[in-house]
Parts: structure tokens; C-alpha cells; sequence
């Protein structure tokens, strides 16, 4: 993970104005409160700051990456195509995530028992393939188990079919669009946020935010803009990702479950109520227009051949967006005079984010103080 040191002088500066001030509480701005922005603010407000957000969305958040995240915090299996170090944050923030959630009141919106992966028989050597990747990147990864047709039957009976899978125990799930409404009625109510809905950003720089052409000074400011930050933070880019939201009162799923490919890997993430989300593509664009044709067809019969009741499932929603990224894929921490970027969480927002932000502020020792 890159994190680029504050500046001395910065911090220095930052120190001696907390000394000075005699109410000992600083003006600050969050810049994007889509999943970053939501788990700062939660984190700035536990030390007892007082904070103001600003956001192009409503406070309902519902052009934001975070909005259309399955949630899964895949540990284990995020690591095939990732380096091992989001291993370490992504559990990290699984310990995080349970105390972020009861601050907002949706301590059940956590679940951590476990994900299934499987395969077709044709491409068993896939799955073989992706387990022994995992393997030689973690040593945890000793832990997956194997499962052959009665152990998949023992954890979920509606998988029958499948006569090979793994068991990853340590996977979980946070329910993504609960967490992005109960964080909106927390933020909204609580007494030392201002929150300016609606209101587009166009440039963050030291301490100092613009809104068309008028600006806005505080002690210090976060852009957690997400892709919205593309012109300020260099090699930003979006990945397209498309998920299709299906009622499927025949189909009985309790955790998430992957089913690997050798073109597309596609999960199912049980919600409430028979609810399942089937994701999620990933394409080298910054095109949010409504899933293709192509990809519609690709996720539904990979999920229809997982389970034949996923074929009198309803189409209630489909959802499109693109993932903040790096070149490399990694979070980015940035700390300057005043300001701190959080971004690039990729396809690991809710993996990583509790993990981040407390690293991100870490690097910021002097606002502890205020507490
Ligand atoms: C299809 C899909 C599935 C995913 N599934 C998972 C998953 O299962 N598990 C997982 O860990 N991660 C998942 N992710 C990734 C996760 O959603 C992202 O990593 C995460 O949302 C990034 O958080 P962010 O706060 O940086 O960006 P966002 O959540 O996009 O928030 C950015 C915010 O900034 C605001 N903004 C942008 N520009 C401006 C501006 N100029 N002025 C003011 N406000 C602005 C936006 O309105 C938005 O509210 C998925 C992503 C997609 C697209």
C-alpha cells in the first residue's frame, strides 16, 4: 500500500494551531461521501470532531460505488488477482466492521459464515488453479476446505447438484445498501455534522475546497471523491462493474458463492427474503450506462447453471458502476498541507475501507488530540 508521509511542516503547523485553540476542535471537510467518505466521518465523529461533508449526490448516496457493492469481504478469494497485502487490511477491517455498524444500528447487517466456491466439472482445473494460488500467497489459506457433494449438501443443501467445491470459513458479507442508508439517518441526525447535499466539488487542494467559483477554507480537508477525483489524482481510473439484483423464492442460499469460469467469475450474494445479488463484471471503462445485452446473458445463465431456480427468479434491479482504481490496484493514502486523499479502493471498498481509514489517520497523530 502506498502512503506518502505527511509533510513535517504540516503536521508541525497543525500542532501548534491545535495548541492555540482554546475549544480545541478544528474545522473539517470530507469531500465524497460515498463508502470512504461515510467510514472517515463514523471515525471522525467517535473522537469527537465535528466535521461538514459535501457530496454531488443526495445524502442517500445513490450514485456512489458503495451503492452498488455487493459487500462481500472476500479475504481469501480477492487475493487469485490481488497482492497479499489487502490480506492483511481486508482482515483487519473484518474486525472493524462489527463496531462501525452498531454505531449506526444495524449490528445484523455483518455476517461472517463463511463463502463456497465451485466450478463445472469442465473446469474443476480452474477451481484447483485459484485455491492453489491462494495457497502459495497466504498460509492461512491452509484453512480452505475441500468439500466433496455431502460436505456442500451439510452447509447448503440448495447446492446439491455440485459434486466439488471449497469452503472458505473466514469470508463474510456486510449488507452494502443497509449500510449506506443507516450511515445517511446516522450522519444526517447527528449534531456536529453539516452535511451539503447536492453540492458537485470541482477542486480540493490545501485546506481549501471549491464550489464553482466560490471557496471554502477549513483546518483540513479529505477527498474521498472516489473517480469523482479523477483530475487532481494522477493514474485514476473507473472499472466498469454490472449487477443484476434477482427475487428467487426457489432458491434457498445462505452464503455468498462463487462460481469460477475460465471468461468471468461470478458470485451470488445472499440478501433478506430470497434476494440474491449476481455479480459482477469487470471492465476497463468508465461507461456507467445500463448493463449490456452480452453481460446479462453471461451472469444469468452462469447463475441459472449454478441452480436451476434462479429460472423463475425476477429481475427487480440491475446496477451499474464504476470502481475507483490505481495502476496497481492498491488503495492510495496522500497526505499534503492540510489535505489527505483517500482513494483507489478498487474492487475492495468495503474489504478495506475500515483498514484504510484507520491507517489514513494514523498518519494524522495531531487529530487525536482533539479528542
Ligand atoms: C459492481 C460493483 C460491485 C462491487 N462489489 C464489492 C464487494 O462485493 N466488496 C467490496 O469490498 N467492494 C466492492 N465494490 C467496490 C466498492 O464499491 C468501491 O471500492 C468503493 O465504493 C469505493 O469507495 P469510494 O468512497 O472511494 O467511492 P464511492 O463509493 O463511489 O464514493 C464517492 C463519492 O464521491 C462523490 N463525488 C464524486 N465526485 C464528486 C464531486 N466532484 N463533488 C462532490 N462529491 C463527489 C460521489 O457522489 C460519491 O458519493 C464493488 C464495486 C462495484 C462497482
Amino acid at each position: 500500500m502506498r502512503c506518502l508521509k505527511s509533510l513535517r511542516k504540516a503536521v508541525v503547523k497543525c500542532i501548534s494551531q491545535v495548541l492555540s485553540n482554546p475549544s480545541n476542535t478544528m474545522n473539517i471537510a470530507i469531500v465524497g461521501v460515498g463508502l470512504v467518505g461515510r467510514v472517515l466521518a463514523l471515525n471522525l465523529l467517535r473522537q469527537g470532531h465535528s466535521i461538514t461533508l459535501f457530496d454531488e449526490d443526495s445524502a442517500y448516496g445513490e450514485a456512489a460505488a458503495g451503492m452498488t457493492a455487493a459487500g462481500m469481504l472476500a479475504v481469501f478469494a480477492e487475493l487469485e488477482s490481488a497482492q497479499s497485502s489487502i490480506f492483511d487490511h481486508g482482515n483487519r477491517s473484518i474486525s472493524l466492521w462489527p463496531s462501525l455498524l452498531k454505531q449506526v444500528n444495524i449490528p445484523h447487517a455483518f455476517k461472517q459464515e463463511g463463502s463456497i466456491i465451485t466450478a463445472h466439472p469442465q473446469d474443476y482445473s480452474e477451481l484447483e488453479n485459484f485455491i492453489f494460488t491462494l495457497k502459495s500467497k497466504v498460509n492461512q489459506a491452509e484453512d480452505i476446505e475441500l468439500l466433496d457433494n455431502n460436505g456442500i449438501i451439510a452447509l447448503e443443501p440448495d447446492l446439491e447438484q455440485h459434486q466439488k467445491a471449497f469452503f472458505i470459513p473466514h469470508e463474510g458479507q456486510v449488507d452494502s445498501q443497509k449500510f449506506m442508508k443507516a450511515s445517511s439517518d446516522y450522519l444526517l441526525a447527528h449534531e456536529k455534522v453539516t452535511w451539503y447535499e447536492n453540492t458537485s466539488i470541482n477542486k480540493v487542494s490545501e485546506g481549501c475546497i471549491s464550489i464553482g467559483i466560490e471557496e471554502k477554507k477549513f483546518d483540513w480537508v479529505f477527498d474521498t471523491r472516489g473517480l469523482g477525483a479523477k483530475k487532481e489524482v494522477q493514474n485514476l481510473r473507473g472499472v466498469r462493474g454490472e449487477v443484476l439484483w434477482l427475487d428467487a423464492p426457489e432458491v434457498d442460499i445462505n452464503r455468498p458463492v462463487r462460481m469460477l469460469h475460465p471468461r468471468y467469475k461470478i458470485y451470488i450474494v445472499p440478501r433478506d427474503n430470497n434476494r440474491y445479488i449476481i455479480g459482477a463484471t469487470e471492465i476497463e471503462s468508465e461507461d456507467k450506462s445500463p448493463i449490456s445485452v452480452r453481460s446479462s446473458l453471461e451472469l444469468l445463465s452462469a447463475v441459472y447453471t449454478m441452480h436451476s431456480g434462479f429460472g423463475e427468479a425476477r429481475i427487480v434491479k440491475t446496477m451499474t458502476n464504476c470502481r475507483p482504481s490505481m495502476k496497481d490496484n492498491l488503495p492510495f493514502i496522500a497526505h499534503g498541507d492540510k489535505l489527505t486523499r483517500i482513494n483507489g479502493l478498487y474492487r475492495h471498498g468495503y474489504l478495506l475501507a475500515p483498514a484504510v481509514v484507520e491507517e489514513a489517520l494514523k498518519g494524522l497523530t495531531w487529530l487525536k488530540k482533539l479528542k
